[in-house]
């Protein structure tokens, strides 16, 4: 990846399509490269914008829409029931790492690392100083979930 790409690899398409297991028509849903529980997706604008303000309404409809189709199947696959943490970092002083807009959805059960420090899943969240994933251990991951949504990317 380029200097470019490191800054924001949610305008980089061929990154996109690695990560993609669901999309809707201004929507991509990702598996994240640096998942802090198994499951932790990204819900992020095809279109370059830095805060949700600047999404047409359509986009926002779009962009909520995706995320309730999507949040339920990705509960029920990680065994989750009812329970995730929605959170996004917003402008310079959020603690934000990509300026590209993307909101994390993140599967919670009894049975995860964070359960007695919320505090600690936000820091981890701010740092990303989490684990990278190999590459094969994420094409699992989004193989698993493509399925479930009947998914296959297009062609770039
Ligand atoms: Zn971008």
């Amino acid at each position: 990846m380029t200097e470019e790409d490191e800054r924001d690899p949610f305008c980089n398409k061929e990154q996109i399509i690695k990560q993609a297991y669901y999309e809707s028509r201004h929507t991509y849903v990702l598996y994240n490269l640096y998942p802090v529980v198994k499951g932790h997706s990204l819900i992020v604008p095809k279109r370059h914008v830095t805060d949700l303000m600047q999404l047409t309404d359509k986009e926002a409809e779009d962009l909520l829409k995706t995320m309730r189709h999507v949040i339920p199947v990705l509960l029920k696959a990680y065994k989750c029931e009812s329970s995730y943490n929605i959170v996004a970092q917003i402008g310079e002083y959020s603690g934000r790492s990509v300026e590209h807009l993307h909101i994390h959805i993140i599967p919670r059960n009894k049975f995860d690392v964070y359960q007695d420090y919320n505090d600690k899943l936000y820091a981890d969240l701010r740092k990303y100083e989490l684990r990278h994933l190999a590459m094969h251990e994420i094409e699992n991951e989004v193989a698993k979930l493509r399925k479930l949504f009947h998914y296959k990317p297009k062609k770039i």
